[in-house]
């Protein structure tokens, strides 16, 4: 249903935007926003390929350039340079696993950091964080190993 929903706000703000919605173009954002693991273009077309007839990567690449472009899709900076993607467009955080290479969405309100920056006479639109380790799953795996 939440995806319906974003399909729903993606077909309008398309149109808004003069985007052509294309069955490619709806399926690409589908897989995007049904994921919660910031995928690459690359991620993305490997579970792409098996779905859609006739589908390649520069398609992936061109659609996610242009709803980036369109402000319906947003890039997750990340320490390497592979571009990866994230649907969800309201601000947030991110963690980046220096092991596994996971994204993880983090929720921490960043009023300091904008408090502090008005004071200056910045005017701060939107603060994020991109915070870096490893994530859970990694971490767990060393400290096993070393007992
Ligand atoms: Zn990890
Ligand atoms: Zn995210």
């Amino acid at each position: 249903m939440e995806l319906e929903r974003k399909l729903e706000l993606f077909r309008k703000k398309a149109k808004e935007a003069g985007l052509k919605v294309t069955p490619q173009r709806i399926a690409i954002y589908r897989e995007l926003a049904s994921r919660s693991d910031h995928p690459s273009a690359e991620e993305l077309f490997e579970s792409l390929k098996d779905k859609i007839e006739g589908i390649s990567l520069t398609t992936v690449y061109r659609t996610l350039s242009s709803l980036e472009k369109a402000g319906l899709v947003v890039r997750v900076p990340t320490l390497k340079d592979k571009v990866h993607y994230d649907a969800k467009l309201e601000p947030h955080s991110h963690f980046v696993c220096v092991k596994c290479g996971a994204i993880y969405d983090i929720d921490i309100p960043l009023k300091q950091p904008s408090a502090k920056l008005s004071e200056e006479g910045f005017e701060v639109l939107n603060c994020t964080l991109l915070c870096y380790g490893t994530c859970r799953n990694c971490s767990s795996t060393v400290t096993n190993g070393q007992k």
